[in-house]
């Protein structure tokens, strides 16, 4: 018998937040709904919930709030941000503060699904079980514990930042596209047309943690045309 994952909707808007739990039951998630910041926020440290659908602007505590906390005790909870279209810093901003994944509205259903069922699958980036990823004598990454260190600084990182660092590094010896990670790391199916910028923030949000230098990566390379590539101190970056 399998479990039915169990997504929280945390949205005021009452259509919105309907029109949700209706699709969502319809394709066989199990549903709570939260209507307010507060309610929200108690509801998603909780431990129960799989995944958490998260609007942006609520009464009370605002989604960015809920996003930070929820990610200060729980880095496995699945996060996607639903954020106005057009509002390019609420995009960054979520995902700075860790959420996986992001969807604006207004939204179609088919959109939806396709990140809520990519988000939920339990990736192939686990094909990949790395425990320690060491890019240099300063800089090493800790898989198991989701935590690490840049020189004397304490890094600590979430569930899906550690499956992008075990993917780059499993393949070091190449660049990996953006599809690639989407497909690999994200769970998108690899056939699907979609335009997101999910990857790149997640990548420049590493930098910020992993790069003396964010602007000058070292370790966490773009290779134009072919993608990103990691390379721990001691790998040639033409090898
Ligand atoms: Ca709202």
């Amino acid at each position: 018998m399998t479990t039915k994952s169990k997504i929280l909707i945390v949205e005021d808007e009452a259509a919105i937040r309907t029109g949700l739990v209706d699709v969502l039951v319809y394709h066989g998630y199990a549903i709570e709904a939260a209507a307010t910041g507060s309610e929200g926020l108690a509801k998603a440290l909780s431990g129960q919930f799989d995944l958490l659908l998260l609007d942006v602007m609520l009464p009370e505590i605002d989604g960015f709030e809920i996003c930070n906390r929820v990610r200060q005790h729980d880095p496995d909870l699945a996060i996607i941000m639903l954020t106005a279209k057009s509002m390019d810093e609420d995009i960054i901003h979520g995902l700075s503060l860790g959420a996986d994944d992001y969807v604006t509205k207004p939204f179609s259903v088919a959109q939806l699904l396709l990140r809520v069922q990519a988000v939920l699958r339990r990736t192939r980036a686990a094909e990949s079980e790395l425990e320690v990823i060491q890019l240099s004598d300063a800089v090493e990454i800790d898989c198991i514990n989701l935590s690490g260190r840049c020189g004397s600084e304490l890094l600590s990182f979430t569930r899906r930042e550690i499956d992008l660092l075990r993917y780059l590094q499993a393949h070091s010896e190449r660049p990996v596209s953006r599809d690639e990670l989407l497909h690999k790391v994200w769970g998108y199916a690899s056939n699907i047309e979609l335009e997101t910028r999910t990857i790149d923030i997640h990548i420049a949000k590493l930098r910020r943690k992993l790069e003396t230098e964010p602007s000058r990566p070292q370790f966490l390379l773009t290779i134009r045309g072919a993608g990103y590539r990691l390379l721990p101190e001691g790998l040639l970056a033409d090898s």
